[in-house]
């Protein structure tokens, strides 16, 4: 009976859902073992760095992840990274295939005067610091200014834009990295804007989280009747408005329509607003915008550039506008595939990544040949390399959770490596 070994570099939602549709796809005649490499000590990607702490029911989707893990014939390497403390030659070499499951984690850039001043920032340090990546834990941000301004009409922009604005207090039961907590309690931000090129029937924001806003207990939330008025006309000019846009056009329009309280804490939505430069002599001091009525400037204290990521590289593999070389998720010429955001880029949501897994993992089937059954990569690591096994992770994740009951919270993160490891020792 074919038994195939595969590896699945990274522990992300990609990474579990490509283990899930291989241990569907078992048969009388078909089974694997599935090896998960993670460079962290902690597995679930973006579900444990990405998803905003005050969105704890999106990451309820770990149990699932912990179910696949728990699965016969499934194993974690966590804690041992591809390209240092293996190479991919070796991972294709040992295994009848290699799934690349390692995300999309550089923040992209805007390519204006300005953008490299101190306090003019990337999402994608700014939200891994609030969640605790043990890479980020050191990353500075300066909240004593009043003014930030988050670059980017995504869910990612709205999430940095939000947990500037909410009163800090609200954060206070959610798992936000304590160095964080403290951090946003001192903030003197008080005034939020996020601002889109384009239209607002051009935003990527998703109609739950534009549903929320109205939600903030401590936050005025604007978005202009005018935009989302324009938005409608030019949205219906360009024929029938689809499913999604009018649900986000409806959500903004609730926002409109929504009293405003006369908070101290303001979120505001500016669309058609092309940044051009940031000003500043030593750091952040305002922005200049192109609009379609000329050009604004906005002085601030914090520029938060939200505009997408772009994969980091990864020796053995080509990657091309940011993401694997693939087709379909094939890396041609190799036993290599891709999946999740590796593979398409930085879209989608979780569940997204599930039905792309599954039908990158059908291909990978259809072009398994003989077994090669040539051990397992223990031995190519350190002697004395300390691997994070799922039982070794359970007990990471199990002390954390303890941490945060005593607190009120769903757990409190170890957020430097050394911690994590002391966290799990047995
Ligand atoms: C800020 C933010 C908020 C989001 N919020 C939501 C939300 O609320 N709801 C929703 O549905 N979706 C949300 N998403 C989208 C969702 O997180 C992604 O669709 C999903 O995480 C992509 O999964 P992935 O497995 O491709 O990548 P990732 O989740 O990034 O996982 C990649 C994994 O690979 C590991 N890795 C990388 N390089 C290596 C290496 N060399 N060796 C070993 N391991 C490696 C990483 O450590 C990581 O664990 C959000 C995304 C972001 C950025």
């Amino acid at each position: 009976m074919p038994h195939y070994k595969i590896a699945i570099v990274g522990a992300g939602p990609s990474g579990y859902f490509a283990a899930q549709a291989l241990q569907n796809s078992v048969t009388e005649n078909l089974t694997f073992e599935i090896d998960m490499i993670e460079r962290l000590p902690t597995p679930w990607g973006l579900v444990r760095s990405g998803v905003a702490p005050d969105h704890p029911k999106i990451k309820t989707v770990a149990k699932v992840f912990e179910k696949i893990a728990a699965e016969p014939g499934f194993r974690l390497f966590g804690n041992v990274e591809l390209g240092k403390d293996i190479s991919l030659a070796d991972l294709t070499k040992k295994y009848d295939a290699v799934v690349m499951a390692t995300g999309s984690s550089i923040g992209k850039k805007l390519g204006i005067p300005g953008e490299d001043l101190a306090n003019s920032i990337s999402a994608a340090d700014f939200v891994p610091w609030y969640n605790g990546h043990p890479d980020f834990k050191d990353f500075k941000v300066d909240l004593t200014g009043k003014v930030a301004v988050v670059i980017g009409a995504g869910n990612v922009a709205m999430d940095c834009g939000r947990m500037l604005a909410v009163n800090p207090d609200e954060l206070d039961e959610t798992d936000t990295a304590d160095h964080a907590l403290e951090a946003l309690h001192k903030s003197n931000i008080r005034k939020v804007f996020i601002t889109g090129r384009r239209g607002a029937e051009f935003a990527a924001f998703t109609a739950p989280e534009l549903r929320d806003l109205p939600k903030l207990e401590h936050t005025d939330v604007y978005i202009s009747e005018t935009a989302v008025a324009l938005a409608y006309k030019n949205a219906e000019a360009n024929g029938e408005i689809d499913k999604h846009l009018a649900s986000n056009l409806e959500a903004m329009k609730a926002v409109t329509e929504t009293p405003k309280k006369g908070h101290e804490r303001s979120l505001e939505f500016l669309f058609s607003h092309t940044p051009k430069e940031i000003l500043g002599k030593d750091k952040v001091e305002a922005i200049v915008y192109s609009t379609p009525e000329g050009d604004v400037t906005i002085p601030c204290d914090l520029v938060i550039t939200g505009i997408g990521y772009v994969a980091e590289s990864i020796d053995g593999v080509n990657f091309e506008k940011g993401k694997i070389s693939n087709v379909d998720g094939r890396v041609e010429g190799s036993n290599i595939y891709a999946v999740g955001w590796a593979k398409r880029g930085p879209s989608g949501v979780i569940g997204t990544n599930k039905s792309d897994a599954a039908e990158v993992m059908q291909l990978l089937i259809s072009d398994l040949k003989e077994a090669k059954n040539d051990g397992d990569i223990t031995n190519l690591l350190k002697p004395d390399h300390k691997i994070v096994d799922q039982a070794y992770w359970v007990r990471i994740n199990d002390a954390e959770v303890a941490a945060g009951e005593a607190r009120g919270k769903p757990r409190v993160k170890a957020v430097s490596i050394p911690d994590l490891l002391r966290l799990g020792q047995p």
